[in-house]
């Protein structure tokens, strides 16, 4: 039930896994929601066309949804203020834009791609932060009419102060304040006709009903452009809160290259998605020691929003690993704890298809663990050993692995032909056999040199899940090179 009037987002861009931080930040906007009563609506920002799929979209649905993480209004249920989806919203962009433009606020610019990067490039080389340098800013109307007229393509920027700063306060941070000398003239709608990410965010924030934006300390910077906007459409900015990133242990921002950041990454291995919403909620809430095993409702019973800490929250697996092992043992009753590894196992149809490639390979049911046990393992304990049967050199097979691993980052959508076609395409520019390639990741994959067809495995472990078993392979057979 809502009692309150404050609505809260979470706007996910689909243009790449799941990341733990959007659930990170989903969290906090859910228990926000919670707390005061109000509505947590999800919002599909698409914007960037070239980059957003539906295949990343339906896995960020589902992400948040296997977090528990209900919405009340959102692409896949609809609600009073939809679509929910930017792609689908793209006519209600363009008056306000029009309105900007005409009270004098925004302009037309017609410079070429190439002219900006030249114009960049300068300024990188005077030692500048590359900036728009306005040579647009004072067209004439007769000659802005002119060159539209003409088709010339043209995007159209925000003009920005030229004196003093922006000062707003932050939920999290307090008082801020950036001068209008470090903010650029936006891009608000690009020359396809799409607004940018910054332009639609305000609109739709606004049409929304969105009363406060809580989100990542990323977007602190592009505060000043936010309330610009607000005000150049003579509307009320939300209250802001920027939450600090999730880091490394080393303090490092989380990315992909040091520990798995993917939702499903964390599904696949069986985490509790309960475990997973405790280990994140802590950051949000005081505790004392031995309190840490938390549902949902008590997160929400102990929020706190005023008390965040600006430091970072620190992504400890060892942390999430201790808090999961106590939800399986704690919190579980038999019955569920069956049901909950049954369900595990189906997911993603993971063992149905893991069967049917398995059906034609065995004489005895009991064989199956042996040759199908690696889809579904959290930790396949690699040794150098495991690459004995693989006849290349261990320099070859670390080149081969260390090509291999970058490049299946440009799947776009990942399954059994696309991971073929990719591979195939691999061996051709190094110029190898196709099985010598595969040779090692068969044992990388799977972890030994016998299993099920590569290619299908793969599918069936899941993007996430194979480029850490190839990082992990990659540190096992750099160690064999090292010690030779
Ligand atoms: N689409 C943005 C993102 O994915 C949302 C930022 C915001 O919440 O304003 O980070």
């Amino acid at each position: 039930m809502t009692t309150s009037g404050v609505r809260v987002r979470i706007a996910p861009s689909p243009t790449g896994e799941p990341h733990v931080g959007t659930a990170y930040i989903a969290l906090f906007n859910y228990l926000f929601a919670k707390k005061h009563g109000g509505t947590f609506i999800l919002r599909i920002e698409d914007t960037d066309a070239t980059r957003s799929t539906p295949e990343f979209e339906q896995k960020v649905l589902d992400a948040l949804k296997w977090c528990g993480l209900d919405w009340a209004e959102g692409p896949d249920i609809g609600g009073p203020y939809g679509p929910y989806r930017q792609s689908d919203r793209k006519n209600i962009y363009k008056p306000y834009v029009d309105k900007i433009v005409e009270n004098g606020h925004g302009f037309h610019c017609f410079c070429t791609p190439e002219r900006l990067e030249e114009m960049r490039a300068a300024q990188r080389a005077a030692g500048k932060a590359p900036k728009y340098d306005g040579r647009c800013l004072n067209l004439t109307a007769e000659e802005v009419t002119t060159r539209i007229a003409s088709g010339e393509p043209n995007v159209v920027r925000m003009k920005i102060p030229t004196e003093g700063s922006c000062k707003f306060v932050d939920g999290v941070y307090g008082e801020v304040e950036i001068p209008w000398e470090a903010v650029d003239m936006q891009v608000l709608l690009k020359a396809d006709g799409m607004p940018t990410y910054h332009m639609a965010n305000v609109v739709d924030d606004h049409l929304m009903k969105i009363t406060h934006v809580a989100r990542g300390e990323e977007w602190l910077a592009s505060v000043p452009k936010h309330i610009l906007i607000y005000q150049y459409l003579g509307l009320e900015p939300p209250v802001f809160m920027h939450l600090s990133l999730m880091r490394n242990a080393d303090k490092s921002k989380l990315s992909k290259r040091k520990n798995p950041t993917s939702i499903s990454y964390y599904t696949a291995l069986g985490y509790l998605p309960e475990a997973l919403m405790n280990f994140l909620g802590l950051f949000f809430i005081q505790i004392a020691e031995g309190e840490e095993l938390l549902t949902m409702q008590e997160l929400a019973e102990k929020f706190d929003p005023e008390n965040l800490s600006k430091a970072g929250a620190i992504f400890d697996i060892q942390k999430l690993d201790w808090l999961n092992g106590r939800w399986i043992r704690e919190k579980l009753s038999e019955e569920e704890f069956a049901a909950r590894v049954l369900a595990w196992a189906m997911e993603n149809d993971r063992l149905k298809d893991g069967l049917k490639l398995s059906q034609s390979r065995i004489s005895k049911l009991g064989e199956l663990p042996d040759l199908a046990s690696f889809l579904l393992k959290s930790d396949l304990h690699l040794e150098p050993a495991a690459f004995a049967k693989v006849k290349l050199s261990p320099e070859e097979i670390l080149e081969i692995l260390q090509t291999v691993q970058p490049d299946l980052e440009k799947i776009f959508e990942w399954n059994t032909a696309s991971i073929e076609a990719e591979l195939r395409a691999i061996a051709d520019r190094m110029g190898k056999k196709l099985k010598n390639v595969v040779a090692p990741l068969f044992v990388a994959v799977s972890g030994s040199s016998r299993s099920l067809p590569l290619f299908d495995s793969m599918a069936i472990l899941g993007r996430s899940v194979v480029r850490q078993r190839l990082k992990l392979a990659t540190q096992v057979v750099a160690s064999m090179v090292g010690s030779k």
